[in-house]
């Protein structure tokens, strides 16, 4: 007699360096993740493809029901295809979802891994029953996802919510992105990076009592307190959610954080407003997938 398989829900996110994997159940709880070791991006859509490959096979013991992945850059939700991503230079218009649907015979959908990172934060984090939503992701770039009126806003193109690009500084620094002065120039670990190359920002953030840090880490948040301000003023949202790998060492700046943007935000808007920390940190992004 041959054994019944689990049905899961498979939720996959594609970083720059490896692909994170999440299994749900059908009440939603982790049966199981898995990390791929690091693949080689020059090896671009093949890469991808042979690295989904051995997530699949890691998860054949199941019966995969239904697939979502999360992409960074920007993605064409409604007809499956990553427009471009900066993890991988020469991908243009990559129909990932029909080579996935047709490979593995799974339905599938993808979205933008910040998009699937709100989505894990609202459906199973720290935005549950929350109807208007901003998340930030503070990682090498900043990422945004928002929801809005109760979903998930993408724009004409997919692309909205590009939160780490809108501009706090007109003569501000070129960005890759053609603008001048994006926000992520000045509030993503690359930030800090950059002023100390010898150090990574986790460590430059363990030494936020000494100078020069100090001063490096006031003006980071001085201009995370600019950018969340301003978007808080555009969106007028319950709750502004950060996670990214930086936030872990910057939970102690929230409560700062917070009171500032409720002093220089519209009144109407600050009333309510929160600042919290993601829940769900490295995963958000696989778990997010899953729930598309
Ligand atoms: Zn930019």
């Amino acid at each position: 007699m041959s054994e019944r398989k689990v049905k899961i829900r498979l939720g996959i996110d594609i970083g720059g360096t490896a692909i994170k994997a999440v299994a749900l159940d059908s009440s939603l709880s982790i049966l199981e993740t898995y990390q791929t070791s690091s693949f080689a991006k020059q090896e671009g859509e093949e890469g991808v493809h042979r690295a989904l490959k051995t997530v699949m096979e890691r998860f054949q013991g199941f019966d995969v029901e239904s697939a979502g992945i999360g992409c960074a850059g920007s993605v064409d939700h409604a007809n499956g295809i990553v427009i471009n991503s900066p993890n991988f230079a020469h991908w243009k218009n990559v129909g990932l979802r029909a080579w996935f649907t047709e490979t593995f015979s799974v339905p599938c959908k993808i979205d933008n891994d910040a998009n699937c990172a709100v989505v894990a934060e609202w459906k199973l984090g720290v935005a549950r029953g929350y109807d208007y939503v901003v998340l930030l992701t503070l990682g090498t770039g900043v990422g945004g996802g928002l929801i809005l009126a109760g979903e998930v806003y993408r724009g004409t193109h997919g692309a909205a919510a590009e939160l780490g690009h809108f501009s706090i500084k007109a003569d501000g620094k070129l960005c890759n992105c053609g603008n001048r002065g994006c926000f992520e120039l000045y509030c993503s670990a690359t930030t800090l990076r950059n002023q100390f190359p010898e150090h990574s920002a986790k460590q430059i953030i363990q030494r936020r009592e000494q100078e020069p840090y100090k001063s490096a880490i006031a003006s980071f948040i001085e201009n995370l307190i600019t950018g969340i301000t301003s978007i808080a003023n555009v969106f007028d949202p319950q709750l502004v959610v950060i996670g990214g790998g930086i936030m872990n060492g910057m939970g102690w700046a929230l409560a700062d954080i917070e009171r500032s943007v409720k002093e220089r935000a519209f009144p109407a808007i600050a009333k309510d407003i929160r600042v919290v920390s993601a829940e769900h940190a490295n995963w958000a992004g696989a778990l997010g997938a899953a729930l598309l």
